[in-house]
């Protein structure tokens, strides 16, 4: 079908090499940066990518079996990172059976070395490789020599680079934002190491438990042409097979218009195995080929005989003449020989048969080899709308636990997500005087791939095993430490003041040893959005009254509250003041204390107190919550601005964890979720209830038992009710796993329907008992209609609709009407049996977790509005940085700043700063996304285009050349193409490419463009 270019009709940007001025203070004769002539080379014709040309020669007529050899290396599983690369054997091994030493003995090191000398030996060998946080490190350790042979074998095809992020990420515990960066560390590392030739032109996700949509999309707008899995529901598959819609072309976006979201999908034969009798892995105990006859275990014929059975049978499901056979499993080919050799004879066997009158052509290929002859081929594919979610790989075993499970591991992802595009943008708008400044050598690079480490398939998911857990929180907090440095360098120079900065990375438990000590410290609070933000800053204090004063000097209200602590029996106090901070930029408050003797102080300290009225009510302007006094649950929620009134009644139950039954031997575990019953138990049916109200925030604390407890909060001048819960150590004595949901029950009549979010972008919407492309036989009531929840789920009856934004990837369903639950946390005491052999048993970190449910009561018009912008400051929250007082002025020349915006104007309420993050010396890479689906605000008019002027947009730079790239930033825009594909839909337009803009950049609903942008930074004292 040949090639066309990826621009099409909802982009505008694209010209020819982008867009080239200089700036008015710039004299002399044009330059071209260096960063044009690397485009001009990486374009240059001849400069061809491996892909598709080099791909082996096939017999047309024939049916053609592509074998793919392969090895999937688990960025983190059973064993750490180090421990998978070095081939190290983990201290718990020495004392378990031999059995588990074999499984997973495992190296990755050795794994490269063997295949890369196999490859040389052969050249009609072929192999592919996916993990770049593997590759990348074993490239570091190679010789010259070595790589020049490697840089040959990519260049010819044999050593082939598929998915090419830096790990094969989770899509169901995993935010968009993330994934798009992991990917674009690991497609850059093979951009700048092998051009061209290293491109992936396949998307390769054979392992994750289940498949969102927004994956998809978010390949195809990183100009992939195919997609393979692994893992779909086993009833999917039987239809699938049966109907011959294994391979379909996947329309992943409501909005973007086609084709920038669709995306060749094509399910392996046998999710990502050897065919049974064909494996010959030094892991595997298949017999090797003998052919030679004299020989008395020779055993050519017969296998020949089963091959050309197998191969015809498999065929049966798929439309072409041709199929793939994977070739290789976890941690496979640390000895390569091995299976080469036996593969080797097998394609001479096979093949030799065809002078018999056989229609069998057998060759070593790779996926995107395999893709191509299926374009070839010419054929009208099927469209596919919906997700791959959930999964399940037989009856009662749906993959769903998993979106819950380690709830700590996952909020510390997401927070660190938060940090890192603060440390990112910080990087961008101060440039070298980030990285080398007064508080040492600043570096977001540890945390930019511990991020992109996290978003593995068994890390953020939470089915790694607890030591490989901690040391993914290891290296996420390793990463922390540079950033530090980074923000306090550049939070120096944008302020000019020179303070004694401090992080507290502990504020979710309330311990912050700057606000705690001191009786005068600063705050600091970074808003990484492009809009003003208010923000309620909340800080553990020692007893007191503060007085704190706005970035101008002037007093501005504040509340110290006494708080019951969590994590004690002792009460702290807490201060609160509002912030308000300029769009991507900071201010700075200082907090002075009076003496805690003073009379007048102590009495203007709010402690709770037991209610005394029947009905209880917490209230702002805009939103009243009404609790019932006898059981202390919420009984009604309010939303006085739209006058919506909804009962609504919230608590905590647990599901009891089958440990299998009679029915199924099937456990709930660190992947599967199993209920042993339909119906959850309460964790208690009422809570005993405090309540706090002071100027700035209203509280209810309820408490629900010893391990479970709560507080609905509403601030002043906010629009959401605050849900804090704080769940475990889940106890488990009585030997029952728990699975402990929030849920919320409305009397709202939603037809069995609810909406869940695909990795914090769009929407999809859920119905109880079914899937939409095939009927479904459904086996676990519970389990099987959960969802993932990347940041919200909603329900709605056509009139209001009730939100819940949730701080990190959660489970969650709606199971009878006008209900919503959310599971918060599990424990449970048995292996659920998919490999990770060990129950999800947290003790110590990750036992105890507290999180917060945002819940919006809004008319359905105005719904989205709500929840996209409150979503956004959920997941881009603003960074608060201490620091005690007496600093001194960085520059002596200029004025410390106590406030700081670094845009010259707000961006449209549309329009998310997806990442600012430096790319090079000089360069930028920049990312402006649309963060409306089509039609979804009909109110203010938010899901129309929107144009923003991106040559003027930021203060502490200009841009001196700008480039339009596809999402991964690593191919210009104007040169990338992607693969046609014939639909059964209506036709596809092409429309040319437009010029790029810099001025007047055009976003269409969910559109992300990405930007290269070669800046030079202002002088900003
Ligand atoms: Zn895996």
């Amino acid at each position: 079908m040949g090639t066309r270019s990826l621009t099409s009709g909802v982009r505008a940007g694209g010209g020819n090499t982008g867009w080239l001025w200089m700036s008015s203070c710039n004299l002399g004769l044009p330059v071209l940066p260096i960063f044009f002539l690397f485009w001009l080379l990486l374009a240059a014709p001849g400069a061809r990518a491996a892909g598709y040309k080099t791909c082996p020669a096939t017999k047309p007529g024939m049916l053609n079996v592509h074998l793919l050899p392969h090895t999937h290396d688990d960025v983190g599983w059973l064993k750490t990172v180090d421990q998978y690369y070095y081939g190290i054997e983990p201290d718990f091994l020495t004392f378990m059976p031999t059995v588990l030493s074999d499984v997973q003995h495992a190296s990755v090191q050795y794994i490269l070395d063997s295949v890369i000398s196999s490859l040389l030996e052969d050249p009609t060998r072929r192999f592919i490789y996916v993990e770049m946080a593997f590759f990348s490190r074993w490239w570091k350790q190679q010789t010259r020599a070595t790589r020049e042979a490697v840089r040959s074998l990519v260049r010819q095809g044999r050593l082939e680079f598929v998915n090419g992020g830096w790990v094969m990420n989770d899509e169901a515990a995993t935010h968009y934002g993330a994934i798009v960066d992991q990917m674009t560390l690991g497609l850059r590392f093979l951009q700048d190491t092998f051009g061209s030739d290293g491109l992936p032109r396949v998307a390769w996700h054979i392992d994750p438990f289940g498949h969102s949509r927004e994956q998809a999309s978010l390949f195809a707008q990183m100009g992939f042409d195919g997609f393979f899995l692994g893992r779909i529901d086993y009833q999917d598959k039987f239809n699938r097979k049966k109907r011959l819609r294994m391979e379909e072309l996947w329309r992943a976006s409501a909005s973007l218009k086609p084709p920038a979201a669709d995306l060749f999908t094509g399910v392996l034969p046998n999710n990502y195995n050897p065919p049974e009798k064909l494996c010959w892995d030094v892991l595997c105990s298949d017999p090797p080929v003998v052919d030679d006859r004299h020989s008395p275990e020779f055993n050519a014929d017969k296998l020949v005989d089963y091959f050309l059975k197998l191969a015809t049978s498999q065929k049966k499901y798929y439309r072409t003449n041709h199929t793939v056979m994977t070739m290789g499993s976890d941690f496979q080919y640390e000895n390569a020989n091995m299976w080469f050799k036996n593969m080797d004879k097998l394609i001479h066997l096979v093949n030799k048969q065809q002078a018999n009158g056989s229609q069998v052509h057998v060759l070593y290929s790779t996926p995107t080899c395999y893709l191509w002859e299926l374009n070839k081929a010419n054929l009208t594919w099927t469209v596919k709308e919906d997700d791959f979610f959930p999964y399940a790989d037989g009856p009662h075993m749906f993959w769903t636990g998993y979106f819950s499970s380690r709830p700590a591991l996952k909020r510390y992802e997401r927070l660190s997500y938060n940090f890192l595009q603060v440390c990112n943008q910080l990087e961008a708008l101060v440039g070298p005087k980030a990285n080398v400044g007064p508080y040492g050598s600043g570096d977001s690079a540890p945390l930019k791939e511990a991020m992109a480490v996290l978003q593995h398939h068994d890390a953020v998911s939470g089915t790694a095993r607890q030591n490989v857990v901690n040391d993914y929180a290891r290296q996420l907090a390793a990463g922390w430490g540079p950033c530090e440095v980074l923000v306090s360098n550049a939070l120096a120079q944008l302020s000019n003041n020179k303070q004694n900065f401090s992080f507290c990375r502990e504020l979710n438990i309330s311990i912050c040893p700057v606000s705690q000590m001191s009786e005068h410290f600063l705050v600091t609070v970074y808003n990484p959005l492009g809009r003003k933000v208010d923000h309620m800053v909340r800080l553990p204090v020692s007893e007191g009254l503060f007085f704190v004063k706005d970035p101008n000097d002037k007093s501005i209200s504040s509340n110290v509250v006494m708080v019951p602590s969590a994590y004690s029996k002792m009460y702290q106090w807490e201060l609160l003041f509002p912030a308000s901070v300029p769009a991507l930029g900071f201010s700075t408050y200082s907090v002075n204390q009076v003496s805690s003797h003073n009379h007048q102080a102590r009495n203007q300290l709010t402690r709770p107190r037991k209610p005394k009225s029947r009905v209880i009510v917490i209230e702002n302007k805009y939103i009243r919550a009404t609790f019932d006094s006898g059981t202390g649950l919420l009984m009604k929620i309010e939303n006085m601005e739209q006058n919506l009134s909804l009962p609504v009644s919230q608590g905590f139950f647990w599901y009891n964890a089958s440990a299998g039954d009679e029915e199924s031997s099937q456990a709930s575990g660190a992947y599967i979720f199993r209920p042993s019953v339909r119906k959850p138990m309460a964790v208690s049916h009422w809570a005993q209830i405090n309540l706090v109200k002071t100027t700035l925030v209203q509280e209810v604390y309820q408490n629900f038992s010893a391990w479970c407890s709560q507080v609905i909060r509403l601030y002043e001048g906010q629009r959401h009710l605050e849900l804090e819960w704080t769940v475990g150590p889940i106890p488990v004595k009585d030997d029952w796993g728990k699975e402990v949901i929030s849920r919320f029950d409305t009397p709202m009549k939603t037809k069995g329907q609810f909406f869940t979010d695909s990795n914090g972008r769009e929407i999809l919407k859920r119905r109880d008992d079914y899937r939409p492309t095939w009927t479904l036989n459904q086996t676990e009531p519970v389990a099987g209609n959960y969802y993932p929840v990347n940041t919200r789920i909603y329900i709605t009856d056509g009139h209001m609709q009730l939100t819940v934004l949730t701080d990190r990837s959660q489970g969650g369903s709606s199971l009878k009407d006008g209900s919503l639950e959310l599971m918060v946390h599990r424990r449970l005491l048995v292996d659920d049996e998919r490999g990770v052999m060990e129950p999800l048993l947290e003790t110590n970190t990750g036992d105890k977790v507290r999180g917060r449910h945002l819940v919006l009561l809004s008319s359905v018009s105005d719904a989205a509005a709500r929840h996209r912008l409150l979503a956004e400051q959920e997941v881009l929250a603003p960074q608060l940085v201490l620091a005690l007082g007496g600093s001194s002025p960085y520059n002596s020349q200029a004025a410390p700043k106590t406030q700081f915006s670094a845009l010259r104007q707000e961006l449209p309420p549309q329009v998310h700063l997806l990442s600012l993050a430096r790319w090079g010396p000089k360069m930028l890479l920049l990312r402006l996304e649309h963060q409306f689906a089509v039609k979804e605000d009909s109110n203010r008019n938010l899901s129309s285009p929107v144009t923003v002027n991106l040559q003027d947009m930021f203060q502490t730079f200009t841009i001196i050349y700008l480039q339009e790239t596809t999402l991964a930033a690593n191919q210009p825009l104007s040169r990338a193409s992607r693969l046609k594909w014939m639909t059964n839909t209506d036709p596809i337009s092409y429309p040319a490419p437009s010029v790029l803009d810099p001025t007047s950049v055009t976003l269409q609903p969910m559109e992300i463009r990405t930007f290269l942008a070669s800046v030079q930074w202002r002088d900003h004292s």
